[in-house]
């Protein structure tokens, strides 16, 4: 009742009350930090830290996401970690509560309403299970998120005297879009956008879905690499979940950040490329075809061999970092390999030129 109404509710008492009321500056800020202290916290906490692993987490970094991700009002950490444990672990069958092939409702919100038995089925949690501050969460949820979404927009409304202002836009119109944020993750991000790392599942990545986000819009490189702390991989696609991580490294709060490393990502990128050259593939004329398909088969062979070549460097390489003994030599190793392997899937990618025309 609650997800269904509240919507509606906001939409149509925000007119009024500015209408009645007038506006202040403070109800806007208020629901705007808000927002993001309760979208971070799914993003930052539930999702990176307790759902995948992505990094650990100092103990006060732990609290404050589990405090945080409780105003957004979508279950415990525990609980949302286990259903988001098994859409990744199903993507897009039966089994995963958001199956985005049941069309765009279904994977947004009305998943929601249906009978899921496995909702309270905890068992691919066990990690989070032995962690005090999780289940301290889990045991007192209800008490924490009502105390937190109606005590602190009322705590702010009494002190510019507009306790049902602030509720109105810092407790109930912010909850309403901390919720569509988030199942846009599971709607949008599984419809809208490009797959560059896998075409295994509908994930996809959108800048435009990052930007409603919190920075999970970079969905398909998240499906493909769960266990990265990052799902915008480049520095300037928009990832505050990332940045902010990266930054609490800094000051020890959080530590072990999980990166893909590059020959892992380009592998994926080059089985990619080639299901688009076997797809294409398909459509040639036979006799036209095989003399491409040759050149096709032994340049991926390289690319296959020179990514190897620089996941051994890159091994050889920590192991002298660990033991303080990088020469000279290996780091010029490193960058021919890595020069090699450029020039390789330059070749490779070109020959989608040269393609010969479909019969
Ligand atoms: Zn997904
Ligand atoms: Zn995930």
């Amino acid at each position: 009742m609650f997800l269904s109404l509240s919507p509606f509710i906001a939409a149509a008492l925000i007119p009024i009350y500015l209408w009645n009321e007038g506006s202040h500056w403070a109800l806007w800020v208020a629901a705007i930090v808000l927002w993001w202290v309760a979208g971070l916290g799914i993003t930052i906490g539930y999702h990176r830290l307790f759902a995948h692993r992505s990094y650990k987490g100092s103990k006060v970094w732990r609290f404050m996401a589990l405090i945080a991700g409780a105003t957004a009002l979508q279950n415990s950490a525990m609980v949302w970690s286990a259903s988001h444990r098994r859409h990744h672990q199903h993507t897009d069958h039966h089994g995963d509560p958001y199956d985005a092939t049941r069309g765009f409702w279904w994977a947004h919100m009305r998943w929601i309403f249906h009978d899921n038995e496995l909702v309270d089925d905890l068992s691919n949690v066990p990690d989070l299970q032995a962690d005090p501050l999780v289940r301290w969460q889990q045991k007192y949820y209800w008490i924490i998120t009502l105390s937190l979404n109606i005590g602190i927009p009322l705590g702010l409304g009494l002190l510019i005297d507009r306790p049902w202002g602030m509720l109105l836009f810092a407790g109930l119109t912010r909850i309403v879009f901390t919720h569509q944020a988030t199942f846009c993750i599971n709607s949008l991000c599984h419809i809208l956008g490009t797959q560059p790392w896998s075409k295994n599942n509908t994930s996809r990545d959108s800048w435009i879905c990052a930007l409603v986000t919190f920075g999970e819009g970079y969905h398909n490189f998240h499906h493909a690499f769960p266990a990265d702390y990052r799902n915008g991989l480049r520095w300037y696609q928009f990832d505050p979940a990332k940045w902010l991580i990266c930054v609490a490294s800094l000051v020890g709060l959080t530590s072990n950040l999980k990166r893909t490393e590059a020959p892992v990502r380009w592998r994926k990128r080059l089985e990619r490329q080639t299901e688009k050259y076997e797809t294409s593939a398909s459509h040639f004329i036979p006799e036209l075809g095989a003399d491409w398909r040759l050149r096709v088969d032994s340049a991926r062979q390289l690319v296959d061999q020179h990514l190897s070549q620089w996941a051994q460097d890159l091994r050889n390489y920590r192991r002298a970092c660990r033991d303080g003994e990088v020469t000279k030599a290996m780091l010029h190793s490193l960058r021919e390999t890595r020069r090699a392997w450029r020039h390789a899937w330059k070749n490779y990618l070109a020959l989608e030129q040269t393609m010969p025309l479909p019969a």
